[in-house]
């Protein structure tokens, strides 16, 4: 027998078996995973003693033969809880956590979504794996083909960081540039998967790809001692993760693992982006053509799962935040300055977004909130190069050392 029972319709409820699918054919809505609950088998014992990885929860994810499962995750997940008490306090805040992917195998939290979808590729025995890419997807799909022994076809907006395609090369998949923004990729990425028959794991392997997301929120509430945390802050792209931490807690909640899996779930987006824009204006997800943003990875002008976001955001009595370009580099070096992590513009997002949802009066005080940060600084280093300045340097001597703030001034009172 199978934990997963079928594939569902989110919008008609029409079933269809756990097969290579994400589309309902009555009407074009998205597919879910539906499980068998009676055949999931787990406990916060068993939890505890399986490995440190995202691997000790997968009698709650959606792969049958778990030893594909372990043989494509490359380590990924299990990620220290950290307590953000500088950054609490400098916000005015108790009690605050991040959950950081940024050290996550290929330095992003898509380790998660392709893990499982790349263990469900080999369920399936596809002949190759590929993706449509905002960036980080590109070397996490990479990564996992090149461990399962998979040719990887991966296409990408040709927009994106350097030093995410320079990552993605490394590991030697068919990387396929497109000219135009994600969505063009993603267009292009759907009509080769359907005339080849391929995986691609963000889109015709979705329904099993989106439930990786589920395991920040096992993480975090197995480590802040099997309770869910009262408000989980959260970036959005296409905003499929954000639901899927949600259904995470609850499913926590429905396998006995936690009391209470009702989570306040916000979301943040770059300004120029609709998911945010929806929820604080309080009108429909529009789809957005021409946009500009500094965080590539959250760059989604057509977001599959916006709608559905937004709706979460408001039931869950959240809310979404929207910060601009130099809010998002201001994000970065804060937590950067009072946490030690160094993440890219979509935890710098992230970041942003939690100090003006605390400044709005969206965060209690006495409210136990979780901040996932998704990808590492490095990432995005020559983003953030335009944003810093490195000191002039000096002579090895002690006096220069000890004059060189006087001669930094000197300088610039002769620059005025
Ligand atoms: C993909 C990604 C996200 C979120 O993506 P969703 O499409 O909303 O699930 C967040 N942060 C980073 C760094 C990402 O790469
Ligand atoms: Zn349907």
């Amino acid at each position: 027998m199978t934990k997963v029972d079928c594939l569902e319709c989110r919008e008609c409820g029409k079933e269809y078996p756990p097969e290579i699918r994400n589309t309902c054919e009555a009407c074009f809505g998205p597919l879910e995973v539906k499980y068998d609950h009676g055949e999931i088998d787990t406990s916060r014992e068993a939890i505890e003693d399986g490995p440190h990885s995202i691997a000790r929860y997968v009698d709650l994810l959606p792969v049958e033969n778990e030893e594909s499962f372990s043989e494509v995750d490359l380590g990924t997940g299990f990620n220290k809880l950290l307590e953000a008490d500088n950054l609490a306090s400098e916000l005015g805040i108790d009690e605050l956590y991040i959950l950081n992917d940024s050290v996550n195998p290929s330095f992003s939290f898509k380790d998660r979504v392709t893990a499982v979808a790349v263990a469900r590729a080999l369920d399936f025995d596809v002949d190759a794996v590929g993706c449509a890419s905002t960036g980080n997807l590109a070397s996490s799909v990479a990564a996992h083909a090149a461990k399962a022994g998979l040719p990887a076809y991966i296409f990408l907006p040709d927009s994106i960081e350097k030093s995410k395609i320079t990552q993605t090369l490394a590991y030697d998949p068919e990387i396929v540039p497109v000219h135009g923004n994600y969505d063009d990729a993603n267009r292009l990425a759907t009509e080769v998967a359907d005339e080849h028959g391929w995986g691609f794991v963000n889109i015709n392997l979705r329904p099993y790809y989106t439930e990786g997301s589920s395991t920040m929120a096992f993480e975090a509430a197995e480590q802040l001692g099997w309770e869910a945390p009262d408000h989980v802050i959260h970036p959005m792209a296409a905003g499929a993760s954000l639901l899927s931490v949600q259904r995470g807690f609850r499913r926590m909640e429905e396998a006995g693992l936690i009391d209470d899996g009702d989570v306040r779930m916000s979301g943040c987006q770059p300004d120029v982006l609709p998911i945010a824009q929806a929820v604080r204006n309080d009108e429909a997800v529009v789809p957005v053509q021409d946009y500009e943003t500094l965080a590539h990875s959250l760059a989604i002008g057509s977001p599959a799962d916006g709608f559905y976001a937004k709706e979460a955001i408001l039931d869950s009595g959240g809310y979404a935040a929207d910060p601009s370009d130099d809010e998002i580099i201001e994000g970065i070096k804060l937590l950067a300055r009072t946490e030690g992590v160094f993440t890219e513009p979509a935890g710098g997002t992230t970041i942003a977004g939690l100090k003006q949802l605390v400044e709005e009066g969206h965060v209690e005080e006495d409210e136990t909130v979780v901040v996932n940060i998704t990808g590492n600084g490095l990432k995005a280093d020559a983003t953030l190069q335009n944003y810093l300045d490195v000191p002039e340097s000096i002579e090895a001597r002690l006096e220069e050392f000890e004059n060189r703030g006087a001669k930094q001034e000197a300088e610039e009172l002769e620059a005025r």
